[in-house]
């Protein structure tokens, strides 16, 4: 008799980047973290930590940082429900949500958690491929009309981008819920935000992982009418967001001029290493994230990632069907992405 449930036992779990030592000598261009620090006031506020906040429990619904992402976005903060980065709350939103018989529906390639987390709830997926430009399959997925349907826009592993136009469309088409997994929009140009006051079947997600450069401290969260909030509050750990995360990231939330001029050095950075990856013969999709996906005509994406490592480059490969002849690169320093330039110049020559 099988130890755990047959979809646990059949689970293929997220397999993450890989993450080495803190302080080991690599550039490291395959988790699309942030190259530059968090915001000097975070760093500060996590100075400043006394130990009464270690103590106690923290506030279940994080109150504190809730009403700080409702102040900066505009939003009432009952709209504004706090993760433990937003894989937190897509857990909570595929808890809620899907089951079997009630299936989540996404275009792919994409993030690959969808499928896991829907795979541990025992739910069906309905994965509709994107063609190779990345335009949304608004029909496919408008005929589906699963329970939930998820976008990440930006996408990943691609950067490219939906119009919010579209989105709106598919959100009219659809009876189950849209979510907007908005992980890479502090790098874009537009955000959905705004189209979760005309209905209550919008969440949007969002993150500090990457445009506020907090990765390790793990928080997120999700914009949506308190009705459908109320759904993911129902099925959340009751102190998902510990006290740490809390406070810091309210620091860092509120530092609106700081994450944007470190978005913006990015976005520049990213213009140019566009530039000179397409000069080194490489395909690259228009990305409005922290990354590019590369393709390159005559060198296989698997060596080149297998020759990258071992000169202390970490790129991502994903070894699926679609993707198994491209790279996905996160944008990193000048200097990183002048040293990952050199080193492919010089494999692309040999
Ligand atoms: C990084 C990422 C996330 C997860 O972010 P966390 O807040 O660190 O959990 C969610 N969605 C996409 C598309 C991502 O790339």
């Amino acid at each position: 008799m099988s130890r755990f449930r047959k979809n646990v036992e059949n689970l293929h779990p997220y397999v993450p980047g890989e993450q080495p030592e803190a302080d080991a000598d690599v550039i490291k261009l395959n988790t699309n973290e942030n190259p530059y620090p968090p915001s000097p006031r975070a760093v500060e506020a996590l100075r400043t930590i006394g130990s009464d906040l270690l103590r106690r429990y923290p506030q279940p619904l994080a109150d504190v940082f809730r009403d700080a992402v409702g102040k900066t976005l505009n939003f009432d903060p009952s709209w504004v429900l706090a993760g433990n980065g937003s894989d937190d709350l897509l857990t909570q939103l595929i808890r809620a949500v899907v089951e079997p018989g009630r299936p989540v529906a996404y275009p792919t390639p994409t993030y690959v958690l969808y499928r896991t987390l829907a795979e541990i709830q025992d739910a069906p997926t309905e994965e509709v491929p994107y063609n190779d430009n990345y335009d949304l399959p608004i029909d496919a997925l408008s005929k589906i009309d699963a329970p939930l349907t998820i976008i990440a826009n930006p996408n990943s592993p691609s950067g490219t981008v939906i119009t919010i136009k579209e989105l709106q469309d598919l959100a009219d088409r659809l009876q189950g819920i849209l979510a907007i997994d908005e992980a890479y929009v502090g790098f874009s140009n537009s955000s959905a935000i705004e189209l979760t006051r005309q209905s209550d079947r919008i969440i949007v997600l969002r993150t500090l992982s990457k445009s506020h450069g907090l990765a390790g401290l793990r928080l997120g969260f999700a914009v949506a009418q308190p009705s459908l909030l109320s759904g993911l509050t129902k099925v959340k750990d009751s102190y998902n967001v510990d006290a740490v995360a809390a406070y810091v990231g309210t620091a860092a939330i509120q530092d609106i001029n700081y994450s944007q001029d470190v978005a913006r050095r990015i976005v520049a950075s990213r213009g140019k290493l566009i530039a000179a990856m397409t000069t080194l013969g490489f395909h690259v999709w228009p990305s409005q994230a922290n990354f590019i996906l590369v393709r390159h005509p005559h060198a296989a994406a698997g060596q080149l990632y297998e020759t990258l490592k071992a000169q202390g480059i970490l790129v991502r490969y994903f070894a699926e069907p679609k993707l198994s002849d491209t790279l996905r690169i996160t944008v990193g320093t000048d200097d990183q992405n002048d040293q990952l330039l050199k080193a492919l110049t010089s494999l692309l020559s040999s």
